[in-house]
């Protein structure tokens, strides 16, 4: 039995993206080579990483202002890799410290410029975002992390900044439009949204590239030789950007971005509004600012925990284990995540309740 696959990542795909990789990982349009021998200069791969720029350009509604690239070493190396691209030594730029993965682009940034938390939840374990988003003076960019995977807030509003907005997209990337003009830089390790593990996605405004550098950056660390090489300076992860432009095919064929978001609010709804109306759980951070993609909630009583995991388990709901930092649980509802998945945990939820009342 097909599990129901709420993982945080690598996590759920749409069926049809893997029944199409799994051919092609045996005969790749029946050229008699599987998609993981071909050349990544070769024609087909050629079009495989061109379509999926395209796509993505499409769906996010980027103009020609942007690049997208596609790198390796997970958002993790876009931590420093970012920084040490934006940055010259002494420069400010604004960081918003809203979970793990907001303090870990803080930590890997520090080292190359001058890195100022304008605004911070720590004060509640991260459990809300926090609004007051004032750049420092003199920034060349504010870092918002969109969606704290862990945590399970999300960014909802916009803030309205005169400086590029730099984020960190990996948990909600596609999963809703965005104002794309907000953005400077945006970086996503695949793995939730958009493909397999091993390929990161970086979009970068032109004007952000920087060509007065003061200090040497690394041949693969440098933006600009994955512009320069339409990101094939060295052999990419030609796997996961092949399956990634598969995903991006199905998010287009499924009415693209606003596609995206509906079905997003009708799954997280159904669960959010089970957590809220079933006495046995409860939700864990602020609701205006919960997440459509990561849903966390605990029992009222902590002792339960372990057997409504058993049961929902029974019913085929898998990893949906809170972070270890957090407890409880947490279902991740990414774009593939079929409603009807989402409706199985819920009713056992209930069950659950209807059982231990
Ligand atoms: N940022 C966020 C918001 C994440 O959720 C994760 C991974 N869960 C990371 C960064 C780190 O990504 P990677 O494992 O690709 O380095």
């Amino acid at each position: 039995m097909k599990k129901h696959n709420f993982n945080p990542g690598p996590a759920i795909l749409p069926a049809s993206v893997l029944q199409e990789a799994s051919q092609a990982v045996i005969d790749y349009q029946g050229k008699g080579l599987s998609i993981l021998e071909i050349s990544h200069r070769g024609s087909e791969f050629t079009a495989i990483i061109e379509e999926a720029v395209t796509l993505t350009k499409e769906l996010l509604g980027l103009n020609d202002d942007y690049h997208v690239l596609f790198t390796t070493g997970g958002a993790s190396t876009q931590f420093y890799m970012m920084a040490m691209n934006l940055l010259n030594a002494g420069e400010l730029a604004s960081y918003t410290d809203t979970g793990t993965w907001a303090n870990k682009a803080i930590k890997e940034a520090k080292p190359f410029g001058e890195i100022k938390v304008v605004a911070s939840s720590k004060d509640k374990n991260y459990n809300y975002i926090p609004k007051d988003w004032a750049p420092a003076a003199g920034s060349r960019f504010m870092h918002l992390t969109s969606n704290n995977t862990i945590f399970g807030t999300q960014i909802q509003e916009w803030p309205d900044l005169n400086i590029p907005i730099v984020c960190d997209m990996s948990s909600d990337i596609f999963s809703r439009p965005i104002p794309a003009d907000k953005f400077g830089l945006i970086y996503a390790g695949a793995q939730k949204n958009l493909g397999p593990s091993g390929v990161t996605m970086v979009i970068i405004r032109k004007d952000m590239v920087r060509t007065d550098l003061t200090h040497y950056l690394p041949t693969m660390i440098d933006y600009k030789t994955y512009i320069a090489e339409n990101s094939l300076y060295n052999t990419p992860p030609v796997f996961p950007i092949y399956v990634s432009m598969l995903t991006l095919r199905w998010v287009k064929s499924n009415d693209g971005l606003k596609g995206m978001q509906a079905i997003n609010e009708k799954k997280a709804n159904l669960l959010y509004n089970e957590i809220d109306s079933n006495p046995v759980f409860k939700g864990t951070v602020a609701t205006e600012d919960r997440s459509l993609m990561n849903v966390c909630f605990v029992c009222e009583d902590a002792t339960l925990e372990a057997e409504f995991e058993a049961d929902a388990k029974k019913a085929g709901c898998v990893n949906f284990k809170g972070h270890r930092s957090v407890g409880g649980f947490r279902a991740s509802l990414y774009n593939a995540m079929p409603l009807e998945s989402v409706q199985v945990l819920v009713d056992t939820m209930h069950d659950f309740t209807k059982r231990k009342g």
